[in-house]
């Protein structure tokens, strides 16, 4: 159920007493929240331009393209389009800084640059988490209580090991590998750039890092705080564009290791492109992960679960439990509180406090999810979507659930990086752990459960980099993320993060 609301009123305007609706009218009909938009000023510029060697350069095609809000589909600002040459120079100016600064430095040293970008990084958090909501279409609640944070958590997290880094990998000595290179994606722009520079700056690597098209924005307001920090020149360097640029920063020849978080499509394309060339490479990839609900587990903290692992973010999440694989005997009541759930979610201005979906991130992204959606009505499944007012701008996706699932269904096998659920069910342990295996994929799973043994069994049979027990999406620094199969390989985050960025020596 959602928390009392914080201001509301009657939608009747009347103060007679209800007496006993149906629980599902409770909260979606009879209560209204009053709008709370967040006012702080994201301190945007006109243009950005590329962070090359400490300084915004320009690119050297003078080209420039658009970075709009997926909530209104105005134009926010306006991105430079790096060229080769341009990457070439940020792969240059890295090289310098990890020759002549970076990795002669004594890692106590270091720490003190990665504890003042967390420090800063927290000064500016509103600012931030605006910024955030603002070129990707998630609501502020998230960015503001996610996002931003958890970007600062793991500056604090890794700063706390570059003086410690003896202890990577006990009875080893490790040494940085050189110069990286890193492509991230548009659903958490701002914490997956922290995800990877961060161990990679503690370990005493450089980075040349390019954000994707859509959300370059708060890389290059990470950049502001770099230059704030008093980062040496070149340490960290941005290049933005599409996925050409990607693929120049990729294939460059400096770098000594890639690290890549998108699509396995994208995965393949280059693993391919680098197959028999030293780099060293990470890939975090796609996912289409099972939630899975036995008979025992406490039914409405599991909804929460379920809500919370499909919804977050629109479903923008490449370990969203976009599977639900439900015990029979309890599936019809699943179905329906998830249904009462869906009910009361609001789904609009991304920039209203109370808002639980925002917009989705692309006109592209939204046609994506659509022809799945329309595929998974074609096959057979039943849908449900809560029938609420959209904005009449920007793209808004209603939350949406398919039962009478099978695991032949495109909705089943492939993921739709959107707000769509597919419900399928189960008689047997062994037949959830053979469905919830049953897929390309193995990037997370969850377990409902009240029994221990049952979580560790299934911990143990599930191959899936992450097994949330009794919850879901839930993040830490210290804790390795990463995956199985077409998932990827590589981790970030924790001890075991950190040894993808080092050489044992
Ligand atoms: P994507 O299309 O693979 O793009 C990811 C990044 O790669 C973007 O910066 C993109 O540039 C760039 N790119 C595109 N083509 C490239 C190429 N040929 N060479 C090098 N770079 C290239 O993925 P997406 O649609 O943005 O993101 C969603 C995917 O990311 C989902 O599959 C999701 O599961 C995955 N993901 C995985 C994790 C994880 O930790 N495993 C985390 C988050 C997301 P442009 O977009 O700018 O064109
Ligand atoms: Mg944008």
């Amino acid at each position: 159920m959602p928390a009392a609301p914080h201001s509301s009123k009657r939608a009747t305007g009347k103060s007679t007493r209800v007496t006993r609706p149906a629980p599902e009218l409770i909260f979606g009909d009879l209560w209204e929240y009053d709008p709370a938009p967040e006012t702080a000023d994201p301190k945007l510029k006109a243009r950005y331009d590329l962070f090359i060697d400490g300084k915004f350069v320009a690119p050297k095609s003078g080209k420039y393209f658009d970075s709009i809000n997926p909530a209104n589909e105005q134009k926010l600002a306006e991105i430079a389009l790096a060229g080769a040459a341009d990457v070439d120079a940020a792969f240059q100016a890295a090289r310098r800084a990890y020759d002549h600064v970076w990795s002669r430095m004594p890692g106590r040293e270091r720490a003190k640059y990665l504890f003042r970008i967390a420090r800063l990084l927290q000064d500016r958090a509103r600012e931030f988490a605006v910024a955030e909501t603002l070129d990707g279409g998630k609501p502020i609640k998230e960015s503001r209580d996610f996002d931003v944070p958890m970007a600062a958590a793991h500056f604090f997290y890794h700063a706390g090991w570059a003086d410690k880094l003896d202890y990577v990998a006990p009875g080893r000595r490790v040494a940085p590998l050189g110069v990286v290179g890193q492509v991230i994606p548009w659903n958490f722009p701002l914490l997956m750039g922290a995800w990877k520079i961060a161990p990679a700056l503690a370990m005493g690597n450089c980075v040349v890092l390019k954000p994707a098209e859509t959300t370059s924005i708060t890389c290059l307001k990470l950049a502001e705080i770099m230059q704030d920090a008093g980062l040496p020149p070149g340490v960290v360097n941005f290049v933005t564009g599409a996925g050409e640029v990607g693929a120049a920063v990729m294939g460059h020849a400096i770098p000594a290791k890639v690290a890549f978080t998108g699509s396995t499509e994208v995965g393949k394309i280059i693993m391919r492109s680098l197959a028999g060339s030293d780099k060293r490479m990470t890939m975090e990839l796609g996912g289409k992960a099972a939630n899975i609900v036995f008979d025992d587990a406490p039914l409405d903290q599991a909804v929460e679960g379920i809500v919370n692992g499909i919804f977050f973010n629109q479903g923008h999440v490449c370990c969203a439990g976009s599977r639900l694989l439900v015990h029979e005997s309890v599936a019809e009541r699943v179905l329906a509180k998830l249904k009462n759930r869906l009910r009361v979610l609001r789904v609009g201005d991304p920039m209203d406090k109370n808002t639980d979906l925002g917009a989705i991130n692309s006109r592209e992204q939204f046609g994506k999810i659509r022809e799945l959606v329309e595929a998974g009505v074609k096959e057979g499944a039943e849908m449900f979507q809560h029938p609420c007012r959209l904005p009449a701008k920007g793209f808004y996706f209603r939350p949406t659930l398919f039962s009478g699932v099978s695991m032949s269904h495109r909705i089943a096998r492939e993921e739709i990086f959107g707000p769509v659920l597919s419900i399928l069910t189960f008689r047997t342990v062994d037949e959830a752990i053979e469905k919830a295996n049953n897929t390309a994929y193995g990037l997370s799973a969850g377990v409902w459960t009240d029994k221990g043994s049952r979580i560790l069994k299934m911990s143990t049979e599930l191959k899936a980099g992450v097994v949330w027990a009794n919850t879901y999406n839930k993040f830490d620094p210290a804790s390795p993320f990463g995956g199985y199969k077409e998932s990827g390989f590589g981790r970030e985050g924790g001890r075991q993060g950190l040894l993808d960025y080092c050489q044992l020596v």
